[in-house]
């Protein structure tokens, strides 16, 4: 661990199955930082809404669940959990049946509102590091260090499967693939805050590199800027 020097907010932003979570998690650990997952927050409403029936195009049935909804992410064992209205929902927000209407939920600017609201707060005191899909460029643009993490759509999917088949499930790969082109081409489209590399982020192409370069690279990156 190396606390040593200023706590500084860490924003690491990019598209789905880039390998964000995978990296911020060890990142923060090592520096001893907090790791903040934001799609977990928009995966939590989004199984919420589906768990209700909520028509995903009405938009303001989903802004004002998001405003009636309590989300809080904690630790159980060292792994950090998400907790939605009291309920452990770390697991089921992983399904593919959320991960296939996420975007439709995270597009509601008054959904994004909210939740960006949670973010900042959780950022305030430094020393955390934040994925998601517009850290850098819009929930907080006063980071220190942003990376802007990628890898090509079919590497994307053959990660996710990995992922998809420890957790049990059965996958098709090009069907994943196009799940995950889809969830973009809505992320980077959508009016408020869509899934940009903000100007002064390092952008990091992770087809071709193994988790720990990557580790490495950003942490080599952060320490710079202490
Ligand atoms: O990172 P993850 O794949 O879990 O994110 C799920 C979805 O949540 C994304 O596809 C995107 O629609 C939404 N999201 C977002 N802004 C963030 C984080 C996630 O819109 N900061």
């Amino acid at each position: 661990m190396q606390r040593e020097g200023r706590n500084l907010v860490v924003a690491i932003d990019g598209p789905a199955g880039a390998g964000k979570s995978t990296v911020a998690r060890q990142v923060s650990r090592d520096l001893g930082y907090i790791y903040i997952d934001t799609g977990a927050m928009y995966r939590a409403l989004t199984l919420k809404a589906l768990r209700q029936g909520i028509s995903l195009s009405d938009e303001e049935a989903l802004t004002r669940l998001a405003q009636e909804t309590e989300i809080r992410l904690t630790y159980k064992d060292h792994t950090q959990v998400i907790i939605m209205d009291g309920e452990d929902v770390s697991v089921e927000i992983r399904s593919p049946e959320v991960s296939r209407n996420v975007s439709l939920v995270a597009r509601v600017p008054g959904v994004r509102t909210e939740m960006v609201k949670l973010q900042r707060k959780l950022a305030e005191r430094g020393g955390v590091v934040m994925d998601g899909r517009d850290i850098g460029s819009y929930v907080l643009p006063e980071a220190e260090c942003k990376v802007f993490l990628t890898a090509s759509p079919r590497e994307r999917a053959i990660r996710r499967a990995r992922d998809l088949e420890a957790s049990g499930y059965e996958v098709d790969i090009d069907q994943l693939e196009q799940e995950i082109i889809t969830r973009d081409q809505i992320d980077s489209t959508r009016e408020m805050a869509p899934l940009l590399q903000a100007p002064d982020a390092i952008l990091v192409d992770t087809s071709d590199m193994s988790f720990n370069e990557v580790v490495e690279k950003i942490k080599e990156y952060i320490l710079q800027k202490k």
